[in-house]
């Protein structure tokens, strides 16, 4: 649509508009979380002020309403990844709890000692952790795809370390801390020749690239709303439904049983069986306002803005004094991360920060990946569809101003 400009859609983000050390905010941790729209936080106050109850069990009209909000996201939701079924989508707090229920839920009731999980090298944290821990409760191994110095990986290495002892394969779709693209759809075809359950980390993915679960095939996707322009809270886990239906529950408590007796409990089906207890009703319910606004700006707009972003950004930096990129990858999202020589990024992060630009330093909860490139962590830039140019532009004086004083 030639009729969006990134000049309206600002106007929808109110926390754009502030001053952060007496300058205007430019706001580059999109990749940590993004900021929300008034539509979103609208959506929030509406619900609390008009339709705040219970969901599911409640016969008066409010919590009607709240249940019919409530799934409507779920309806939303299996719309936005191209989900086969609403009963797939799966309400979590974010993508660690996807990944965390996949692991406990499919891993340990399936996986044994001897078997086998692969993962990339580029894994945040919660695509690591899960599945150490399964592997201790199960005796099964953890095999990690190696990362290249342009921080991607091979499909060459992946198909060395694939074998029948291969269980399961989770990798991440776009590294949160290299922007990388990874070649999921590959992955995912030469894990299922193998006889292997796949699941893809969709943090970073949701908000740059069209996600289409059942084009990709993939057995498990997850990812959090507070990425992709929603809430803090709120996350989903999309599953197969086969997989899922025969899966032990991940938590016991309300809304997950069928009946129960002190001798047995029989429990619901999908997808109320994993939503114990009450959800996150509020932030489900804005939720669907932020797959909307995605969807009404469309990721044709978005990744060209976005794009447009990070070759500027490109242009710019890589120009700076002793600047050096970390991931390279030709198939990369509006990331940059860096560093500059004798610079410690942490200073780099709080210099930024007196000029008003917020940039995150540090690991990125990818510590193994950092320890791959021999590095304690990078100073990341990544641009949402609200930055602009001028923004970067703003970003490459700073920066430069500031290595300039480093050297003198
Ligand atoms: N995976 C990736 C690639 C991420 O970027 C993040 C968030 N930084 C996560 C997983 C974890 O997401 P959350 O903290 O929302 O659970």
């Amino acid at each position: 649509d030639t009729s969006i400009s990134v000049d309206e859609i600002r106007k929808e983000f109110p926390v754009l508009h502030q001053q952060v050390n007496g300058k205007p905010l430019i706001y580059f941790d999109n990749a940590a979380t993004s900021q929300t729209p008034e539509c979103v936080t609208n959506a929030l106050i509406h619900y609390y002020q008009n339709d705040n109850a219970n969901i599911h069990r409640g016969i008066h009209t409010l919590a009607e309403r709240a249940t019919t909000a409530f799934e409507e996201t779920r309806k939303a939701a299996q719309r936005f990844i191209n989900a086969g079924e609403a009963e797939e989508i799966i309400f979590t707090k974010g993508t660690t709890e996807g990944i965390n229920l996949v692991a406990q839920a499919y891993g340990r009731k399936f996986l044994k000692a001897g078997d086998e999980i692969i993962i990339s090298g580029m894994e945040h944290h919660s695509n690591i952790v899960p599945w150490q821990l399964l592997c201790e409760q199960t005796g099964a191994n953890l095999k990690v795809i190696p990362v290249q110095p342009s921080g991607e990986i091979l499909l060459e290495d992946f198909d060395r370390l694939l074998t029948d002892k291969t269980k399961l394969v989770s990798v991440v779709y776009i590294s949160n801390s290299l922007g990388t693209v990874n070649p999921v759809a590959e992955i995912i075809a030469k894990a299922h020749a193998a006889g292997a359950v796949t699941m893809v980390d969709g943090a970073q993915a949701a908000p740059h690239h069209q996600i289409d679960v059942q084009a990709l095939d993939c057995d498990f996707l997850a990812f959090s709303g507070h990425k992709m322009y929603g809430p803090t809270g709120v996350g989903v886990l999309y599953g197969k439904r086969a997989l899922l239906e025969r899966m032990d529950p991940y938590q016991g408590g309300g809304e997950m049983i069928r009946e129960v007796t002190f001798e047995k409990t029989t429990y619901n089906d999908i997808p109320y069986k994993f939503e114990a207890g009450t959800p996150n009703i509020a932030d489900v319910v804005a939720f669907k306002a932020a797959i909307e606004f995605i969807e009404g700006i469309g990721f044709e707009f978005l990744h060209q803005q976005e794009m447009a972003l990070l070759q500027r950004g490109k242009e710019r930096l890589y120009s700076i004094d002793g600047f050096t990129p970390i991931g390279t990858a030709a198939h990369k999202t509006s990331v940059i991360s860096f560093l500059i020589d004798g610079v410690h990024p942490f200073d780099l992060g709080m210099l930024l920060d007196a000029r008003g630009i917020a940039v995150r330093t540090g690991h990125h909860c990818t510590q193994p990946l950092m320890d791959h490139f021999q590095i304690e962590g990078t100073v990341r830039a990544s641009f949402a569809v609200y930055n602009t140019v001028e923004e970067i532009d703003t970003f490459a004086e700073a920066l430069s101003e500031i290595v300039k004083k480093f050297r003198s």
